[in-house]
């Protein structure tokens, strides 16, 4: 029998996870430059969750959650997203409570969603997602764009375009609905059944269709920009001269809706505009979601967020023709050259990797020969050799492997003088 990773899943192996490392460092750094504290929750949570955050008219909800029935029957959900957990885990743990507040936070691990695979859909994915929750300043949507906008920059992304839209608060969307309704309903029967379905429990994710988008009754729908109240839209005019206060540049787009219920007011996405990127531009989607906390009987804590997958950052990387810094693999190589030898140079491996000194060698029997072609393919910057002579009078020949140089170093300084040449 013959095993197979899962469809819509990656191994990820090492000529690639260095890669991810080299991302992983970059969040890491920005979150704690803009105070962002990482928060790590289940892989899975209750169904219920999600259904009640998210939203039960969303095609994650609807089609593309992970759901099981665990031996207690209980129904857990791979997570799909990691807003909905941290929200949950902002209500149980009370952190509303915190002095500080807004609590800031962000999240690195793998989402499961039960979609179809293509570059850049993936069943399992690794999402990066940061989330400030318990403040309404305009100031921090402008921050938490730029928090994402910087993950890209220092990855070296040239080719990016911030798009952003006001969804309004709960009366904007109240009257917009009405009118959306009035609008699709009596062609609704043109529309695929996801659509008819929407019309009632959430008219808006008709404009977000992915059957129906090139119907001539989406463009020409109610946009919301009509409908946003005076306080709403002065939110989002701060929104906007926050951005540009950071010389931040932004579409506006009145159709961006995202695929999650949750959100209000500000709504944003960024996209790659690189020629090389494929079907999917997409790379980051966020917003503002006041009243999520709420909903499962928190206190009144609005917040804002956003999500990007690595996977999707690093095919933008390649997309650019852009690529980290990659690191020699190896400081030193220890030849060693007959049986004496052997003892000796396994104690010095293990006293060069006390000292901090990247060192291997070699477990596979070769003769010199080919222990120089090992050190030479690890890329290792120096090498030891180490004979039954050397061993004898307690010297090693060290090798310089950028300019060829070999030296007779006693045992007992080894250490000093390769800390010498590493750094120099
Ligand atoms: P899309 O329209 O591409 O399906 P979405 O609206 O479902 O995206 P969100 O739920 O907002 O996406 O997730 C935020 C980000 O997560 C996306 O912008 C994208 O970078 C990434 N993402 C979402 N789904 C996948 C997936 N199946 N595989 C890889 N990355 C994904
Ligand atoms: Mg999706």
């Amino acid at each position: 029998m013959k095993f197979k990773v899962p469809r819509g899943t990656q191994d990820i192996l090492p000529s690639e996870t260095w890669k991810w490392q080299q991302v992983e460092k970059i969040i890491d750094e920005l979150c704690d430059l803009y105070r962002y504290k990482e928060i790590r929750t289940p892989i899975f949570e209750q169904t219920e969750l999600f259904q009640r955050l998210v939203g039960d008219t969303t095609d994650v909800v609807q089609k593309e959650m992970y759901t099981f029935t665990d031996k207690g029957d209980r129904s857990l959900t791979l997570r799909p997203e990691g807003t909905a957990p941290v929200v949950r885990s902002f209500v149980e743990n009370k952190m509303f409570g915190y002095p500080d507040q807004p609590v800031k936070l962000y999240y690195t691990g793998p989402m499961f969603r039960y979609e179809r695979q293509q570059a850049g859909r993936y069943r399992q994915f690794v999402q990066f997602g940061a989330e400030a929750i318990g403040s309404a300043d305009p100031a921090i949507d402008a921050e938490v764009i730029a928090l994402a906008l910087d993950v890209y920059k220092r990855a070296g992304l040239k080719h990016l375009k911030l798009v952003l839209n006001s969804l309004g608060d709960t009366e904007c969307r109240t009257a917009h609905r009405k009118a959306l309704v009035a609008h699709f309903g009596p062609h609704i029967g043109e529309f695929c059944a996801d659509c008819q379905s929407r019309l009632e429990k959430n008219p808006l994710r008709i404009l977000d269709c992915k059957v129906d988008h090139g119907h001539p009754l989406i463009a020409s729908a109610p946009s919301l920009a009509d409908y946003l109240n005076e306080e709403s839209a002065r939110y989002f005019e701060d929104v906007k001269s926050y951005l540009d206060n950071l010389g931040i540049e932004y579409e506006v787009d009145a159709n961006l809706v995202r695929g999650l219920d949750y959100y209000n007011h500000t709504a944003f996405e960024i996209m790659s505009t690189s020629d090389g990127f494929g079907a999917i531009t997409t790379l980051c989607g966020g917003g503002r979601y006041n009243g999520l906390a709420e909903e499962i009987g928190g206190p009144s804590a609005p917040g804002i967020g956003f999500a990007m997958s690595i996977e999707r950052l690093l095919l933008a990387m390649e997309a650019e023709g852009k690529t980290f810094q990659e690191e020699p693999a190896l400081d030193v190589y220890i030849v060693t050259l007959g049986e004496q030898a052997r003892q000796p140079g396994f104690k010095l491996l293990g006293e060069l990797r006390a000292a901090g000194i990247r060192s291997e060698m070699d477990y596979m029997d070769r003769k010199m020969k080919a222990q120089m072609k090992s050190a030479d393919r690890l890329q290792a910057r120096m090498v030891v050799l180490l004979g039954e002579d050397e061993v004898a009078e307690g010297v090693v020949q060290l090798k310089n492997m950028a300019n060829g140089e070999q030296v007779k170093v006693p045992v007992a300084e080894l250490i000093e003088k390769m800390k010498e040449t590493l750094l120099g």
